[in-house]
């Protein structure tokens, strides 16, 4: 809970503003209260205005996204992108097509993107985009206008050194694709204005993995600290997407056992331990849903819904689904059933009554903004590719993010420790990342 007057004003003034936005008063709410301690010590980020800047976004660009369906029925969707900070390098953070995507998602998901993207301590500042449209379901040459169309408005905003979107929930390989062969042909420039690209043209090696792998290391790094490690744990992973997919691989291989996995219709639980090699083949092969793991696993179990993938028994969890997939019920749960570590894949996919739970049962608990940051990182180091017109080996990129992963525990770690809050990497995170930006802000006088 927020206790200081003029931290508690700032609150109320971002509700009066931002109204209709429950996500984005959840995020700013969160970092404001771990901010307690650093305007106690350093009173002149009050001073200098820079909490009432830092949570206002720079700019915030809305437009209509018409396309024609296969149908030839014209089709309108709104697409958005909020170029939140960029007191350290260029606005940098995905693009999420859902139906779910409104104004108030992006803008949390900007926001947290800055404090993350500065605790990778690489220059990439904050921003998020995206639209209501459902690639699910619509056909290649659908989502290719679609996202032709997006990119046709889009373009006017972003560049190289300016705004480098990347993908999200909704926007892979396939999607990457069409927006950057749009953003080429209508600016005629070859340059690394998104990330995530494909191999061939500019991707680097590693980027998908990154996220799901960076999670991992982030977890085993935190189990290390407390004399543990994923060796022999029983692992559940929520969602089946680019960060789920490559969280179980990781998982797998460093001892681990990842028995359920889930999308957004059920979840599939396997006491043998989860075969990804089918779960790839259903979602980056055919994307189908999850259940049809059961046609070549029988012995395997589906239930509908997905928070019942909660109630079942394990040593560490990573949600990597959604934004609030788990809350009290499921929280309380977990620590019924004897969890160790919680560490987020997802962006804010716990409740703040969920992380209640966990911190007070003592569970070791890792927030997204510092366990799912390998994802950006390995986007800006596919920039400093670019920029250098060079391509690493997998082998370097995975090596990188498993320094930055460590670095990232090590400092939210150190943090939390220095502002009298041991253990609380949530705090820690929010601190160690404020502190970068908030340093740049008052460089810069009133901005
Ligand atoms: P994908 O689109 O690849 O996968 C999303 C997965 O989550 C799918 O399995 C989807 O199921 C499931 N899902 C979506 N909504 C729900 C819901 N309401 N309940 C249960 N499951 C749901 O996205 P990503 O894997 O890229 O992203 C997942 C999360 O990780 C997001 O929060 C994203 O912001 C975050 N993230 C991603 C990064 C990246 O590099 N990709 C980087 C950092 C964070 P279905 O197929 O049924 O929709």
């Amino acid at each position: 809970m927020i206790t200081n007057a003029y931290l508690l004003e700032v609150m109320e003034n971002v509700k009066k503003r931002n109204q209709g936005e429950p996500e984005f008063h959840q995020a700013v709410a969160e970092v404001l209260e771990s901010l307690e301690p650093v305007v106690a010590k350093y009173p002149e980020f009050i001073e200098k205005g820079v909490i009432d800047s830092i949570v206002e976004p720079e700019r915030i660009i809305k437009f209509r996204v018409p396309w024609v369906d296969d149908s030839g029925k014209v089709q309108i969707n709104r697409g958005f992108r909020v170029q939140f900070n960029s007191a350290i390098g260029p606005y940098k953070g995905g693009l999420r097509f859902h139906p779910s995507v409104n104004e108030g998602i992006i803008k949390f998901l900007g926001f947290e993107q800055t404090f993350k993207n500065s605790l990778t301590t690489l220059p990439i500042g904050g921003g998020k985009g995206g639209s209501d449209f459902d690639p699910k379901g619509k056909s290649d040459g659908e989502v290719m206008r679609f996202c032709q169309s997006f990119m046709t408005e889009l373009q006017k905003y972003i560049g190289a050194d300016t705004d480098v979107p990347a993908g999200d929930i909704g926007v892979g390989a396939r999607e990457i694709g069409y927006l950057f062969g749009q953003y080429k042909r209508l600016r005629d420039e070859y340059t690394g204005v998104l990330t995530g690209k494909g191999l061939t043209y500019g991707g680097s090696l590693a980027r998908k993995e990154a996220t799901g792998y960076g999670l991992c290391y982030f977890t085993e790094e935190l189990l290390k600290d407390n004399g543990t490690s994923f060796a022999g744990k029983t692992v559940v992973v929520s969602g089946s997407g680019n960060v789920a997919i490559y969280a179980t691989e990781k998982a797998t291989t460093l001892g681990g056992k990842v028995v359920a996995m889930s999308d957004s219709n059920g979840y599939i639980y396997d006491k043998n331990g989860i075969d990804l090699d089918t779960v790839k083949a259903i979602k980056e092969g055919r994307r189908g849903r999850i259940k049809e793991y059961l046609d070549v696993h029988p012995e395997a179990e589906y239930h509908e819904g997905c928070s019942g993938i909660w109630t079942v028994k394990c040593d560490i969890a990573l949600p990597c689904a959604t934004q609030n997939e788990s809350n009290e019920a499921s929280a309380k749960a977990l620590v019924a059933n004897g969890v160790l570590a919680v560490c987020e894949g997802a962006n804010m996919p716990s409740t703040p009554e969920a992380i209640h739970t966990f911190q007070q049962a003592g569970v070791f608990f890792g927030p997204a903004k510092a366990a799912n940051a390998g994802g950006v990182a390995t986007s800006a180091l596919e920039m400093s590719q670019n920029s250098m017109r060079l391509s690493w080996s997998f082998e370097e990129v995975d090596e990188k993010l498993h320094g930055i992963m460590i670095n990232i525990y090590k400092s939210a770690s150190a943090a939390a420790e220095e502002f009298g809050m041991k253990g609380n990497l949530v705090a820690g995170a929010n601190i160690a990342g404020f502190m970068k930006v908030a340093r740049s802000m008052l460089a810069y006088g009133v901005c």
